[in-house]
């Protein structure tokens, strides 16, 4: 099959309409379709229990390209506190319990870092990309900035009121989406990405190339 002519699918491992269409904006220019876990039928939710940003992508992005025999791509991201250990880290979405809310999370987030004076933290983002055989490629993103003592700024999400960000002066929630994507980890990790996606692109298909000849080879051997 002539691979060279076949454009490469890449499935974008979330339900979340946002994100997959800032992807697909960022990458418009490249032969490549893109799809998100919308344009499928139900698949089963994967569990986010890695110790690393890094292990969930990667589960992520694994687990749905095997499922749907696609290439795929997914991303984890957080906080990380240096006063706390790297708390909280994965866990960032559910800091304050299983169902916690950003205010609840911000909040336990105030309540630990009560009188401490290193507040020096980071937000990383990891995006992996992988194929259906499990290989896959990482990428990453962070951000350094200050926790402040009360929150401040109304837009964005997550920790972003109490994230003070030193060059801009003015926290993540005080800042327009353009502004924060400029510098935030996200920003940062999907920009590499698009600086090297034909890169990315060509690792796919050769990706996929071996494993059709490696399907070929092991159907000829039961013959
Ligand atoms: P996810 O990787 O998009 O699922 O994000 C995990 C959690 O990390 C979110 O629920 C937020 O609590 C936190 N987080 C990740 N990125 C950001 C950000 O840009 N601003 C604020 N919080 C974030």
């Amino acid at each position: 099959m002539n691979m060279e002519k076949e454009q490469i699918i890449l499935v974008i491992a979330t339900r979340n309409k946002g994100k997959s269409d800032e992807i697909k904006a960022l990458l418009k220019d490249f032969p490549v379709e893109i799809r998100d876990l919308n344009d499928f039928g139900p698949i089963p939710e994967i569990e986010e229990d890695g110790s690393s940003f890094e292990e969930n992508a990667y589960k992520k992005a694994a687990f749905t390209a095997k499922v749907l025999g696609l290439p795929a791509l997914a991303d984890d991201s957080g906080l990380e506190v240096e006063a706390l250990g790297g708390k909280p880290g994965v866990h960032s979405a559910r800091f304050a319990g299983p169902d916690a809310s950003d205010d609840e999370n911000n909040a336990k987030l105030l309540d630990e870092m009560r009188g401490v004076k290193n507040r020096k933290a980071r937000f990383v983002c990891v995006i992996s990309i992988a194929v259906p055989t499990g290989f896959a490629l990482t990428y990453e993103g962070t951000c350094e900035g200050v926790i402040l003592e009360e929150p401040r700024g109304t837009s964005g999400f997550g920790y972003d009121p109490l994230f003070y960000y030193p060059p801009a002066e003015k926290t993540f929630a005080e800042m327009t989406m353009e502004e924060k994507s400029k510098v935030s980890h996200r920003g940062m990790a999907l920009r590499e990405l698009q600086s090297e996606f034909d890169k990315v692109l060509v690792w796919i298909k050769q990706r996929l190339e071996e494993e059709r000849r490696l399907l070929g080879f092991t159907e000829h051997e039961h013959d």
